[in-house]
C-alpha cells in the first residue's frame, strides 16, 4: 500500500499532493503499480529527485518514487556498455563507474539527479563535438500503461526507443537504461575572469579549441568567468585543488557568499549592480586537474530559479546583445549570472540539440527574488530566435508552438498515442506542452 505526502521540487516552484506515493525496488513491483493505478482510474507519474524546475514531475495520481531502484544490473568495462536501474543518482552512477575505469561522456552541473530524470529532460553539460544524456543511452526497459514491460533499442522497436530515451515521462515508466559510457578521463580546468566583449569576439576558437566551453556572464556589467575543460588519459597527473582551496571556492564563495550576496541585493536591489561586478571578480582565476566528474559537476545551495533555452548556435552572439540590452531598458535587477553553453547537433527526437549545432541560454534569478517579468522578456527574445526550451525548466510555451520547433514532434505524438492512448503517464505539463 502506499503513502500520501506532499511533494515539493527542488527549486520550490511545484507542488503536488498525489492520491498515492509507492516506491517500487523491483520492475516487477513497478509494473503492478501501474496496473493498480489503471484500475483505480489514476495517473502515474514517476518522480526522481525532482530537480526539474518546471511542471513535468508533478504528479496528481499515483507517485512513482524511484528511489528504491538504484540497483547496478550489468557492468561490461570492455566495451563500456553499462546498465543500471533507472532511479539510480548520477552520484551513485559515477561512483559505479569509477569503480569499473569508466565514465559518462559528458555531464551537465551538478550530480544529484536520478538516471531517468536526466535522460527523460534532455539534460546536457557543454562541449561542441559533445551531445546531451539521451544521446548516450543505447537502450531501455520500459513498463506500459498495460502494465506489460518491454525492452527496445535502436534495432528493437526502434521508433519507441527513438520516443523513450528522451521521453519526457510520457512514454512509460523506466525501469532500466543501457549507457554508453568511455574509459575514465581527467579534466583539466582552467577558469579565468574575461570581458564580454573579449569572449564574443573570440567565440568560435574558444568553442573550437576546448573539448568543454563554457561561460557565465554577469548581468549589469561587461564581466564573465570563462570554463575551459580539456579531456586528459588518467595518467595525467592530477592537480585536485587541496581542501582548503576546494572550500573556498565551491562552498563557500560560490554557495555561502553568493546566498549572503543575493540576500543583500534583494533588501537592497540598489546594491546588485555593484555586487555582480564583485562576483566577477571574487570567481577568480583558477587552474586544476581532476577525475571528470569531479570537474563537471559542483555543490548548489543556493536555491533559484532556471529557464533555459536551446538556441542555433550561429544566434547566440545577437541573443546576448538583446539579452543585455533589455536588462537595462527594462530596468531587471538580475543577481544571478547568465550560463552560456554549447553542444553537437544530434538526432534524438525531442532534444533540444536536435538536427542543429546548438548555443544554450540559461537564466536564473534568486529564489527569494521575483522571477516572472525578467523571464519573461528572456523568453520573448529566446523565442524570435527560434529557441527550444529546455523541458525540465521554467518556460510558457504550448504544443502548438513546440510542435513547429521540432521536425520530430508529430512522430513523437503518434508513438505516444500508440503506447499510452489512455494518457495513464500525462499531467497538466504533459497537456500543455504535448497536448491531450
Ligand atoms: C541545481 C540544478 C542544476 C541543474 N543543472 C543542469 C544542467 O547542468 N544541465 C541540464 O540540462 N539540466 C540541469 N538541471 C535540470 C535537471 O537535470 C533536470 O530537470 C532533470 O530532469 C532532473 O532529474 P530528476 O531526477 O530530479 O528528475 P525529476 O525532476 O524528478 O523528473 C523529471 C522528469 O523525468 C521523469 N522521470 C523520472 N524518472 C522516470 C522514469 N523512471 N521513467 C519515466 N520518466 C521518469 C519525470 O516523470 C519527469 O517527467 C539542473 C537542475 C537543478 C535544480
Amino acid at each position: 500500500m502506499g503513502t500520501t505526502s506532499l511533494w515539493q521540487n527542488w527549486s520550490g516552484t511545484e507542488s503536488a499532493d498525489p492520491a498515492r506515493v509507492v516506491r517500487p525496488v523491483s520492475a516487477g513491483e513497478l509494473a503492478a503499480a501501474v496496473v493498480a493505478a489503471a484500475n483505480d482510474g489514476l495517473r502515474v507519474k514517476a518522480v526522481g529527485t525532482g530537480h526539474s524546475f518546471s511542471g513535468i514531475a508533478v504528479a496528481d495520481g499515483v507517485q512513482v518514487d524511484m528511489g528504491g531502484l538504484d540497483q547496478v544490473v550489468e557492468v561490461d568495462s570492455r566495451t563500456g556498455v553499462v546498465t543500471v536501474e533507472a532511479g539510480m543518482t548520477l552520484a551513485r552512477l559515477n561512483e559505479v563507474l569509477d569503480a569499473h575505469g569508466l565514465a559518462l561522456e559528458n555531464m551537465g552541473d551538478i550530480d544529484r539527479q536520478t538516471v531517468s530524470g536526466a535522460i527523460s529532460t534532455g539534460t546536457h553539460g557543454t562541449g561542441d563535438r559533445y551531445r546531451g544524456f539521451a544521446w548516450q543511452v543505447k537502450g531501455l526497459r520500459l513498463v506500459q500503461g498495460d502494465g506489460s514491460i518491454v525492452h527496445c533499442t535502436e534495432f528493437v522497436r526502434p521508433e519507441l526507443f527513438a520516443a523513450a530515451r528522451l521521453g519526457l515521462g510520457a512514454i512509460g515508466v523506466i525501469a532500466e537504461v543501457t549507457l554508453q559510457c568511455v574509459p575514465a578521463f581527467r579534466l583539466k580546468a582552467v577558469e579565468r575572469p574575461e570581458r564580454l566583449g573579449a569572449v564574443l569576439e573570440g567565440l568560435d576558437v574558444l568553442v573550437a579549441e576546448n573539448d568543454h566551453f563554457e561561460f557565465y556572464w554577469f548581468p549589469h556589467t561587461d564581466r564573465t568567468l570563462t570554463k575551459c575543460n580539456n579531456r586528459y588519459a588518467m595518467s595525467e597527473p592530477s592537480r585536485a585543488p587541496g581542501r582548503l582551496a576546494n572550500w573556498w571556492t565551491r562552498k563557500f564563495t560560490e554557495n555561502t557568499l553568493f546566498e549572503a550576496s543575493n540576500r543583500v541585493g534583494t533588501r537592497f536591489p540598489g546594491m546588485v549592480r555593484g555586487l555582480n561586478r564583485l562576483a566577477g571578480r571574487v570567481w577568480s582565476a583558477r587552474e586544476y586537474t581532476d577525475v571528470s566528474h569531479k570537474v563537471f559537476t559542483s555543490p548548489r545551495s543556493v536555491v533559484f530559479r532556471e529557464m533555459e533555452y536551446a538556441v542555433p548556435r550561429e544566434a547566440l552572439p545577437e541573443v546576448l546583445e538583446d539579452l543585455k540590452a533589455m536588462v537595462e531598458r527594462e530596468g531587471h535587477t538580475v543577481s544571478f549570472p547568465v550560463e552560456v553553453r554549447f553542444a553537437a547537433a544530434d538526432d534524438v527526437w525531442l532534444s533540444t540539440a536536435q538536427g542543429r549545432r546548438t548555443a544554450y541560454v540559461a537564466v536564473h534569478q534568486y529564489h527569494r527574488h521575483d522571477h516572472e517579468a525578467y523571464f519573461k522578456d528572456c523568453a520573448a527574445i529566446f523565442d524570435a530566435a527560434d529557441g527550444r526550451p529546455h523541458w525540465g525548466k521554467m518556460h510558457d510555451l504550448t504544443a502548438k508552438k513546440l510542435a513547429d520547433r521540432y521536425d520530430r514532434f508529430e512522430d513523437f505524438l503518434k508513438v505516444r498515442d500508440a503506447v499510452d492512448p489512455d494518457r495513464r503517464f500525462a499531467n497538466a505539463y504533459l497537456e500543455r506542452v504535448l497536448g491531450d
